[in-house]
């Protein structure tokens, strides 16, 4: 049997030339690997079965067309992507993105990281990503719809509520999977869970939309909690103003904390009252409603300021949730946050901080929650939705509340298992990477090699 550190080398090294030109990707294959090495040594049946191998190269990988008429009569041609990643827990499951900046090293990072992520869930789904390079900002509804039924249109043969049931993401809320479902259902002639994120008239689950952000700040709390501290009278930073940011501040507040700014990729607000509820949902309707930029906060609440073309980091606090994007908060971002005090920081969005970053929170050993165990409350409530679809039920709303607060501990408890470092205190990354690979190594394990 090879040294494992070895082993884990020359499959990362093979993975560097099968996949080149996707640095995020390798990004997200790194981070895991990094955690990998004592559970290959004491588990050769794993590299017997190159599990390590085969759990990096996708199941699936499918890229479309998409052609639309835009409001102006001219066809228009984007690219649409759907990575079926790993199927060995469950039907394939995890959000589409439409942002200019997607392709199919920014889907296949993605999807590689939801395998780990819905496997910690302890529910039975798979991972999978999609999306387009279609940029939603400044288009008519006309445009979105158009757009949305033709993406639909390659996508509905490839997906199905026992195959694969993608959800939203970045540019994808309510209004696109309400326009993907009518297309949907109107092809197959099939009203079933095959989408998550619905809205509540057609399918919808209760608090899927609220879901990400809420179990990102449950994470925070489990972590500060087990140390304990709280997230009351603290003061909170964090990126982004779409679902996952406006909900994360939701719940701070709700909890006591103090959130002092929110951001777009235009630049950041930074409010020294902190944000209430009644300024949470004002930047809820300006997003949603409204389609507007973060800097009109300060235009209407007085005693904030707009910071153009900067991220938050910069501003003093204890906590910080990066919300908005794939890294977003790098190695001198995280030097900043060090200096400034902040004690703990939980990753809404999915691989917000670079590698750097990580390695100086960790080594600064401050609480670090990576996006797979602290954002998997999404994906964790669309796989309720799922199961609600499957029976025709739905669910109350303080049932589904108490699911939720319960999944995330259960997440947590899981990394506390895996990631206790001897001399005591708990690396989330290591336990995050841990279980979610055993889960997914022992089931793949069963089916022998397929
Ligand atoms: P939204 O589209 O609702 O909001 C995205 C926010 O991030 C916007 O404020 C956007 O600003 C900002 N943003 C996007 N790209 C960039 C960029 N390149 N630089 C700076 N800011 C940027 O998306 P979500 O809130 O749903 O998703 C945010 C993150 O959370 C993503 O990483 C996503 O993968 C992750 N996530 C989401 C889940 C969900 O349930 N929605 C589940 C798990 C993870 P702007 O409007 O200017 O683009």
């Amino acid at each position: 049997m090879p040294a494992t550190p070895n082993l884990i080398d020359d499959v990362y090294d093979e993975i560097l030339s099968r996949n080149p030109g996707e640095p995020e990707f390798h990004q997200a294959v790194r981070e895991v690997f990094g955690s990998l090495d004592r559970v290959l040594e004491r588990n050769p049946q794993y590299v017997q079965a190159s599990i390590l191998e085969r759990i990096c190269e996708p199941e699936r990988q499918i890229i479309f067309r998409v052609p639309w008429v835009d409001d102006a009569n001219r066809v228009r041609i984007n690219r649409g992507f759907r990575v079926q990643f790993n199927s060995a827990l469950g039907p394939y499951k995890g959000g589409l993105r439409f942002h200019p900046t997607v392709g199919l090293g920014t889907v296949k990072f993605l999807g590689f990281e939801q395998v780990f992520k819905n496997a910690l869930t302890g529910l039975p789904i798979g991972g999978g990503k999609g999306g387009s390079d279609f940029d939603p900002k400044g288009r008519s509804e006309g445009e979105i719809m158009r757009f949305c039924q033709s993406f639909m249109t390659e996508l509905y043969r490839h997906i199905g509520e026992h195959t694969d049931v993608p959800a939203g993401d970045i540019g994808v809320g309510q209004r696109e999977l309400g326009y993907m479902f009518g297309q949907y259902k109107r092809i197959t002639n099939h009203f079933t869970g095959v989408l998550t994120g619905k809205g509540l008239e057609y399918g919808g689950s209760l608090i899927r939309t609220e879901a990400t952000g809420y179990g990102a700040t449950y994470f925070l709390q489990n972590m500060l909690q087990a140390q304990g501290k709280d997230i009351a009278g603290h003061t909170v930073v964090i990126s982004g103003s779409g679902n996952v940011a406006t909900h994360a501040a939701e719940k701070c507040t709700a909890l006591g904390g103090k959130v002092l700014t929110l951001s777009d990729s235009e630049g950041f607000i930074y409010d020294p009252e902190g944000l209430t509820q009644e300024k949470i949902d004002w930047v809820k309707e300006l997003k949603n409603k409204r389609r507007g930029r973060i800097s009109e906060y300060a235009v209407a609440f007085k005693g904030a300021e707009f910071h153009a073309g900067k991220t938050p980091w910069g501003v003093k606090c204890d906590l910080a949730l990066p919300c908005a994007t794939q890294n977003e908060l790098l190695g001198p971002d995280a030097d900043v946050l060090l200096a400034n005090g902040c004690v703990a920081v939980s990753e809404g969005a999915n691989m917000p901080t670079n590698l750097d970053g990580v390695h100086k929170f960790k080594a600064a050993g401050i609480l670090f929650a990576p996006g797979k165990a602290a954002n998997a409350g999404g994906v964790a409530v669309s796989g309720l939705e799922m199961s609600q679809n499957s029976a025709r039920i739905s669910w109350k709303e303080d049932e589904l509340q108490r699911l939720l607060v319960d999944i995330m501990k259960g997440i947590h408890d899981r990394c506390v298992e895996y990631g206790t470092k001897p001399g005591g205190g708990v690396d989330y990354v290591k336990g995050a990477n841990i279980a979610g690979f055993k889960k997914v190594a022992d089931a793949m394990l069963a089916y022998g090699v397929v």
